[in-house]
């Protein structure tokens, strides 16, 4: 908990929290991580996606590897946990390890990922992509400039890190037992549940489609009722249409976060509504059909308002299931550990995404008070964190010990 407190100094704005892939205060936080690191008696290494990695090395040969670690990167005024929580459970586990002297079958490597949110490049998973053998050198993304006109290639380069050894930054998945991420909830379920942990079973597939309802302006004083094709009606149908579909289905979200109304005057009919739609689901077939049935709606509404109504853009994200006989094993940790293995599926995105599509990878979920995240008001409890931390050693060992068998080498996803 000092160290997530230490951690949050290390910003690159004078107030509040936001540390940025690559920046200057990245660099102070992989400084303070690497220093705790090597007294955990972790070898460190910066590798060239800017991802920060200690590692144990097992001393029986030759030796697979577990995974543990998330990101160190954050969103711009965020909270001390996101991310960093994961990594220094990693870290606390290693420093467990050193203390017992214990001799695991299989190596250990905490990673501190150097990028997840998306904020500097406007894309996210950068270091995760890299391990994961999806950010190759001659990848276009190197290109890509930030908001001052810097491209990744030489933010990459001012850090240290040698893009054209991306390709090495991957690990082979066969070498690796499994990843486990540990993560603040960032919702409030746990806290419904009064659970201090629980195992996350995916991370929920997304769609986000605009529909733009399209009418003719007007006076508000002069048009009568019945002469009027004002889409703003329709627009308001569906957004009610959509809460009643995503409340009625378990496990749905549906959020309609932006309304853009044209030209958005009190007295004037409006001329054009764009409804911005996030539709999630674990189950990438009942997010389809949810969202065909929120077409459907979208184009029967237009008809009864005498207005058009056009699906301008639709982007998809499949689903990702976690690995089954990991999450098994964090089940059964909690179980050991009297607590109730509490199984949630994630509506928001994470390393473990990208970490799923090459290794068996689980998702260990911390309670968040309020569930309030990616803001200053974060906050966990020191308990919730040495339970997560009593259900992480148990996982570890039985991985490590589970792997050793044939017959039970945990497999790739
Ligand atoms: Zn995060």
């Amino acid at each position: 908990m000092q160290r997530c407190a230490l951690l949050a100094q290390c910003s690159d704005s004078p107030s509040g929290l936001t540390r940025l892939f690559c920046s200057d205060a990245m660099r102070d936080a992989h400084v303070r991580l690497a220093e705790w690191m090597t007294s955990a008696g972790l070898q460190t290494r910066l590798d060239a996606a800017g991802n920060l990695i200690g590692r144990r090395q097992s001393s029986i040969q030759p030796a697979r590897t577990i995974l543990v670690g998330s990101h160190v990167d954050t969103v711009v005024n965020a909270g001390w946990y996101d991310g960093a929580l994961g990594v220094l459970m990693g870290l606390a586990l290693a420093e467990l390890l050193q203390e017992e002297q214990a001799e695991l079958p299989t190596s250990l490597d905490v990673i501190a990922f150097s990028e997840e949110e998306g904020v500097r490049f406007q894309t996210p998973y950068i270091g995760s992509r890299a391990v994961a053998g999806d950010l190759q050198s001659d990848d276009p993304l190197l290109k890509r400039l930030d908001s001052a006109g810097v491209r990744m290639h030489d933010a990459l380069a001012g850090f240290g890190c040698d893009p054209s050894e991306l390709d090495a930054a991957a690990y082979d998945p066969p070498q690796v037992v499994a990843f486990i991420e540990p993560h603040i909830e960032q919702g409030p379920v746990l806290e419904r549940y009064d659970a201090p942990v629980a195992v996350v079973t995916g991370v929920a597939g997304q769609t986000r489609a605009c529909f733009r309802f399209i009418g003719v302006s007007g006076h508000a004083g002069t048009v009568p009722m019945n002469m009027r094709r004002d889409p703003l009606p329709a627009a308001a149908s569906l957004v009610c249409q959509i809460n009643e579909l995503a409340t009625a289905q378990t496990g749905m979200v549906a959020t309609v976060g932006q309304l853009q109304v044209q030209p958005n005057v009190g007295n004037v009919i409006p001329s054009e509504v764009a409804v911005r739609l996030d539709l999630r689901h674990l189950d990438d077939q009942q997010r389809e059909a949810c969202f065909e049935a929120i077409h459907q709606h979208a184009v029967a509404v237009a008809g009864e308002h005498n207005v058009d109504c056009l699906l301008e853009w639709r982007q998809e994200q499949p689903a990702t299931r976690c690995d089954g006989r990991c999450m098994a094993v964090l089940e059964q940790s909690m179980t050991a550990e009297n607590l109730t293995p509490h199984l949630l599926a994630s509506g928001a995105g994470h390393d473990a995404v990208v970490m799923a599509q090459k290794f068996a990878t689980a998702l260990l979920f911390v309670r968040c008070r309020g569930g309030v995240s990616h803001h200053p008001d974060e906050s966990v409890e020191p308990a919730d964190v040495q339970a997560g931390l009593r259900v992480l050693w148990r996982s570890i060992n039985k991985l490590a010990e589970n792997q050793r068998q044939p017959q039970q080498v945990v497999g790739v996803s």
